[in-house]
Formats: C-alpha cells, sequence, structure tokens
C-alpha cells in the first residue's frame, strides 16, 4: 500500500475522498491518510491568488511535512455578476469569525445581489484539486459545478453557500432545489470536489502507478 497524505485534519474529507477515489485507490494500492497522523505538520498561509495555487500549496506544504504523495483542496463559490467573487475568499467574506459565519457570508451576499434579474445570476461552486509528490511533481485540476443563485435561502442541508445555490445538474428533471436541499449522496456525487478529484484521476494513475 502506497499512502497518500489528504492535507485536511476533518476526517469527513478523508472519507468522502476515499469514497470518491475507491477505484484509483484499489487499482493502484492508496490507502488515503488526513494529515492528523502527522501532529508536526505546519499551518499552511494560503496566499495564493487562485484556487489552484492555494491548492497547491496546501499539497506541497502536506508533501514536504510528511514525505509521502500529497493531495489538497481549495474552493469556493464564483458568482458571475461580481466578476467571479467571493471565489478564494468565499470562506472570509463577511470577516465574520466562529458559528456564524456561514449565515453572515451568506446574507451579504444575498444583499449584494439585491434584486439582480433571474437571468444575471449564473455562477458556480469551483473547486480545485493539487497532487504534489515529494520529489516536487505535481497536477492541478479544476471541477466546476454551474447553477444560479437563488432569490432567499432555502434547506437545512451542507454548509456554506448551499442554502442559497440552485445547482443546474439536479437530482430530479426540471428540480429547482437549492444545493442544502440535496441528500449528501446526491451533492457528493456531483459536487465541485468530486468533479476536481475525477479530473485529478488520470494525474493519479500517471504519478503513482507503481
Ligand atoms: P474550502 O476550500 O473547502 O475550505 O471552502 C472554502 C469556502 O468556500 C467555504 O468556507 C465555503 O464558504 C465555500 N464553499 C466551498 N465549497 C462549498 C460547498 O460545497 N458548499 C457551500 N459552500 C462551499
Amino acid at each position: 500500500m502506497t499512502r497518500v497524505v489528504l492535507a485536511t485534519r476533518n476526517h469527513h474529507k478523508v472519507e468522502e475522498l476515499r469514497e470518491i477515489l475507491a477505484d484509483v485507490c484499489e487499482e493502484l494500492g492508496l490507502d488515503i491518510v488526513g494529515l492528523d497522523e502527522f501532529p508536526d505538520a505546519p499551518d499552511v498561509v494560503e496566499d495564493g491568488v487562485t484556487f489552484a495555487q492555494n491548492a497547491a500549496l496546501k499539497a506541497r506544504s502536506a508533501a514536504e511535512a510528511t514525505g509521502l504523495p500529497a493531495l489538497a483542496d481549495d474552493s469556493g463559490l464564483a458568482v458571475d455578476v461580481l466578476g467571479g467573487a467571493p471565489g478564494i475568499f468565499s470562506a472570509r467574506w463577511s470577516a465574520t469569525k466562529g458559528p456564524g459565519a456561514d449565515r453572515a457570508n451568506l446574507e451579504l451576499l444575498l444583499a449584494q445581489l439585491g434584486d439582480v434579474r433571474e437571468e444575471h445570476r449564473g455562477a458556480a461552486f469551483v473547486c480545485a484539486a493539487a497532487l504534489v509528490l515529494p520529489d516536487g511533481r505535481s497536477a492541478v485540476e479544476l471541477g466546476r459545478f454551474p447553477g444560479r443563485m437563488a432569490h432567499e435561502a432555502r434547506g437545512t442541508g451542507g454548509f456554506g453557500y448551499d442554502p442559497i445555490f440552485i445547482p443546474d445538474d439536479q437530482p430530479d428533471p426540471g428540480g429547482q432545489r437549492t444545493l442544502a436541499e440535496y441528500t449528501p449522496d446526491e451533492k457528493n456525487g456531483r459536487s465541485h470536489r468530486y468533479l476536481a478529484f475525477r479530473a485529478l484521476a488520470p494525474r493519479l494513475r500517471e504519478l503513482l502507478r507503481p
């Protein structure tokens, strides 16, 4: 088995990625582990200006700290009429910290969109997935999950901006659900994170085949 570290201390993200890449892990004999197994690994300053740069920064830091091939992702919401904002600043858009941050971010974004008409409310969740090897070789791929911004929040699932994002890819044809009204399986099988890591799968086969 080759251990591959995912640059996160969130166990749910490790489990989710094991599911997304189950076929590749079996084929290549990979075991995805989290950074919590490496308490000395440093926190990374995400000072890139694109999702791809930030994902690569996190993966490079994890590869250097552990000596293992490392995976990382960086994601956010890009609204067309706002020129791609909040983008890489999605997590700190309202500058609110702590448990109320998701709600404050969402409310600020809704207010900024005001009464912008339906046809101008296009947006996408974007995720960059990066692989960095200890020898410095690397690959980055993007996943884009397009949709549009709702006029008000709906649904209790998911996190972040899910209650105000209506994906184009609906579980039932013609549906108008927000992402917070998807089941976890419905979201995880089509999300930006899923698409980015599936796009990265061929690069894992190239770079990690024993
Ligand atoms: P991270 O890169 O996964 O930490 O995500 C950065 C920020 O982007 C989060 O704090 C959310 O505000 C937003 N975001 C990323 N992915 C999602 C998602 O699937 N649903 C809702 N918000 C998301």
